[in-house]
């Protein structure tokens, strides 16, 4: 992939990256509004341990979507992204503008959720 392309992907993951990131903190926000009043006065709300258990407390879906821009975004770094993790296989141009976040093709893709499917109700 050319470092053009590489570094519109890049341009993409960041972004997705940091709206999730605001919805969280407006989530989490929410949260604390209900917790404050149980909270001891000298607690420190926006303390660094706070802070640190951010991550912790994003839901789970926000935090696996988090993980794999976090993912994408080493792999553009180590030159390996958009290659399949399953087969090796070049990833489709069209599926990585829709979902750059992605590891595999679409074919693997669509395997791995029909295995899924078995399992979930
Ligand atoms: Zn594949």
């Amino acid at each position: 992939m050319k470092k053009k392309e590489l570094e519109k992907f890049k341009e993409i993951l960041l972004d997705k990256k940091e709206k999730i990131l605001g919805n969280a903190i407006q989530t989490l926000e929410g949260d604390m509004a209900l917790d404050v009043a149980d909270l001891p006065d000298e607690m420190d709300l926006a303390s660094s341990e706070y802070l640190q258990s951010f991550q912790f407390r994003l839901r789970g879906r926000e935090r696996t979507f988090l993980s794999k821009i976090d993912e994408a975004l080493k792999k553009i770094e180590a030159g390996e992204f958009g290659i399949c993790e399953n087969c090796g296989e070049e990833i489709s141009p069209k599926r990585l503008e829709a979902r750059p976040e992605t590891t595999m093709c679409i074919k693997c893709k669509e395997e791995q959720e029909q295995e899924e499917k078995q399992f979930s109700e």
